[in-house]
């Protein structure tokens, strides 16, 4: 059984989980170069979901590595340009005074992946391979134990008093975005996501008694009526709309959104909704616009770990009416953009020095799902004409 296990799961690291030819590029280069990969994708840690003991257990671990949050904020190395991993030690048992105890910060297990996630040679290139020991491979999925090779890797939320004694700055994790790399980006956005639920759901939902984390943060529980609470994804349906003469896209800006920016139009999922579902109904009340439920096709998704924890679910839809009624008032303004004027858009939300007095319309940048659709459909469809 175990011998299956093992088997399975060196193939599966092979198929897609360690990639290890992305680990260390810049996730926005990345997403610029690549129709098929989305910022927080590529997350190579082995989650240990089945092999989980208690934290306790193993966050002494001589080979385990935290990342360190501050009211979701991330402490970053702005020389580096790298996030802070920090040992048992430096948290727990420094000279720093008052004491920080683990009992005073939630601690979630992120997995166990490759030491070259922390310990980066300057030498190391883009493309070099992370080494996995195979031999050891057996003993970690049966005891939860890090090969030579490996960290075990957490995130933790420290309180704001004792967070200040640690070396680096706290930023923000989408202001950040432009300087990680497509590794990094996925496991600060795993850590950001798993802790911003625990600060939700201290409580249980039916009983209002307090919750407790179980199993490395995989889940909580109620203390009182044993109700079991786990982590919470919103899925979220973002499309873009091909006009009939396939010529034109559909895009929309709210009030809220950074200046000259357009993009797809998106909404949640409801209860009792399928995916082309929610598409047609949230295009119909932003923009007006009627698409077949039949033409929605999925192109890609994103786990988005902002505003509770999101996964962005890219479809392109067709047109069967294209006359825009702004119905609901989401939005300040819906247009049909050209094939040009998505050109001159792409090529502005690509540009990293772009002139801050340009007054070009453009689209999000390449770490969004919006973008990756729509350049993806400027792409396929133009080299066929
Ligand atoms: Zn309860």
């Amino acid at each position: 059984m175990m011998k299956q296990i093992i088997k399975s799961y060196l193939r599966r690291l092979k198929v897609m989980a360690l990639r290890p030819e992305i680990h260390f590029s810049s996730v926005f280069e990345h997403c610029a170069a690549n129709k098929h990969f989305q910022c927080f994708q590529g997350n190579p840690l082995n989650h240990l979901n089945i092999h989980r003991k208690s934290i306790e257990d193993v966050a002494r671990h001589s080979q385990s590595r935290f990342l360190s949050y501050r009211q979701l904020k991330v402490l970053f190395n702005p020389e580096k340009k790298q996030p802070v991993w920090l040992t048992y030690q430096n948290l727990f048992e420094s000279d720093n005074e008052p004491k920080l105890t683990v009992d005073q910060c939630e601690v979630v297990l992120l997995g166990i992946g490759s030491r070259l996630i922390v310990d980066r040679p300057s030498s190391l290139t883009n493309t070099e391979e992370t080494k996995i020991d195979h031999k050891l491979l057996n003993k970690y999925l049966l005891a939860s134990e890090p090969t030579p090779d490996e960290y075990i890797y957490f995130a933790l939320s420290i309180p704001t008093q004792f967070a200040d004694n640690l070396p680096g700055t706290y930023l923000d994790l989408r202001s950040l975005l432009p300087q990680l790399s497509v590794i990094d980006a996925a496991l600060c956005g795993h850590g950001r996501a798993l802790l911003d639920w625990h600060a939700s759901y201290q409580y249980c939902g039916k009983c209002g008694s307090p919750s407790k984390s179980l199993e490395g943060g995989i889940r909580r529980k109620c203390t009182k009526c044993n109700n079991t609470i786990y982590p919470r994804t919103d899925p979220v349906a973002i499309t873009l709309v091909i006009h009939s003469d396939n010529e034109h896209v559909l895009l929309g800006r709210k009030a809220s959104f950074p200046p000259l920016m357009y993009t797809c139009l998106a909404g949640f999922i409801e209860p009792g909704e399928s995916i082309p579902e929610a598409c047609s109904r949230e295009i119909w009340e932003e923009s007006g616009v009627i698409v077949d439920t039949k033409t929605v096709r999925h192109f890609d998704s994103q786990p988005w770990p902002f505003l509770g924890g999101q996964l962005m679910i890219g479809c392109y839809a067709s047109a069967v009416d294209e006359t825009i009624t702004l119905h609901d008032s989401e939005l300040e303004d819906c247009r049909w953009f050209s094939r040009e004027d998505v050109a001159e858009m792409i090529q502005r939300a690509r540009n990293v020095n772009l002139d801050k007095n340009d007054q070009g319309l453009r689209i999000p940048p390449p770490i969004a799902i919006a973008h990756q659709l729509i350049s993806n459909w400027f792409s396929t469809t133009t080299s066929k004409t």
